[in-house]
């Protein structure tokens, strides 16, 4: 099969493209290369370097080929930097996403594979798993962006028949197995780099935003799921999207708090964590877990790894082996 990939170079579209192209697949990337790596993806793969802003760069590369499948990833992922330039992330996630699936409706692409978040049900004091049926309530602009395209594609179904998959990511986390590729954004803000980078002494203390939240050790709770099952998770949709357009919460169904990443950090590394208590930050649900229950049932998915410290073992083994991240 023949899959273009938007944002292939970025943390999670690079790991499925290898997935992807481990499962025998020929593979096309369009990246905007402004938050993604060159060395993200492996060098014979046909790269454009194509914002999907740009109408009709995009259906340049749309119509030079036929399509079994589009899968998008391509996206503004911070939930804070989307409340300091809420228009910036909404032209974006948004008005990119949109050009994309016109073109996808125009050139007759009949699978879709969306790169969404469990950020779309906002919620600051849900406590239960949740799962597909939960209201959406977006707290951000970055989680409305997301939700949009989700609406967007309801309509290039029902109206252009373009099927399509939207998987809703609870927190990405680790690295390819093989070492082939890892997390590198820059500004890094997630926990688990940050964590390791800490323990490796490569950044000031971590700090912890928030000791008050009410959870068992007073941190939040999240729900990791490694960036290769996500990946796994890709491919399980093309193969099951067929008749109906869905979307699918996908997380491991645990969740870990902040405390116990640091002590999982510290299992695998072997060395301390320097932290210190620091404020909540804005806009931080307690706790976020996700009920995976509906994918595996359709789909047959299923993580392999399945707690935090294999997570953590594969983002240990690549942030060890580069310590700068790609390109430096
Ligand atoms: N976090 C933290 N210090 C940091 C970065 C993150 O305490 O330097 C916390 C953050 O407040 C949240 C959890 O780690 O409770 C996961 O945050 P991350 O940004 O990794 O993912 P998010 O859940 O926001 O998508």
């Amino acid at each position: 099969m023949r899959y273009l990939v938007t944002g292939g170079a970025g943390y999670i579209g690079s790991h499925v493209v290898l997935a992807l192209l481990d499962a025998g697949h020929e593979v096309v990337v369009i990246d905007n290369f402004i938050t993604g790596h060159r060395d993200a993806i492996p060098k014979d793969v046909e790269q454009h370097d194509v914002d999907l802003l740009d109408y009709h760069a995009t259906s340049n590369v749309l119509a030079k080929k036929r399509w079994d499948g589009v899968l998008h990833f391509a996206a503004l992922s911070l939930v804070g930097e989307s409340i300091e330039k809420p228009f910036h992330y909404l032209r974006n996630n948004y008005q990119a996403s949109l050009n994309l699936i016109q073109l996808c409706s125009k050139y007759a692409v009949e699978k879709f594979v969306f790169s969404s978040t469990a950020a779309l049900f906002g919620g600051p004091d849900r406590c239960e798993a949740i799962s597909e049926t939960a209201s959406i309530q977006p707290a951000s602009p970055y989680g409305e962006s997301k939700y949009m395209v989700e609406c967007i594609l309801r309509w290039a179904d029902k109206i252009y028949g373009l099927k399509s998959t939207c998987l809703r990511y609870f927190n990405a986390a680790g690295a390819d197995p093989f070492n082939r590729a890892g997390e590198d954004h820059s500004p890094e803000t997630h926990l688990i780099p940050l964590t390791i980078d800490a323990a490796l002494g490569r950044r000031p203390p971590l700090q912890l935003f928030g000791l008050d939240y009410p959870t068992p050790d007073g941190t939040c709770i999240r729900d990791y799921v490694h960036v290769t099952d996500i990946a796994e998770a890709h491919i399980r949709a093309l193969e099951c999207l067929n008749e109906k357009s869905t979307a699918f919460n996908l997380g491991n169904g645990r969740g870990y708090s902040n405390l116990e990443v640091i002590q999982s950090v510290e299992r695998v590394s072997g060395r301390r964590v320097p932290w210190e208590p620091a404020m909540r930050r804005l806009g931080d649900p307690a706790v976020l877990v996700a009920d995976s229950s509906r994918i595996k049932r359709e789909t047959g998915w299923s993580p392999r790894f399945d707690t935090l410290d294999k997570i953590v073992e594969t983002a240990f083994a690549w942030r060890a082996k580069h310590p700068y991240g790609y390109d430096k």
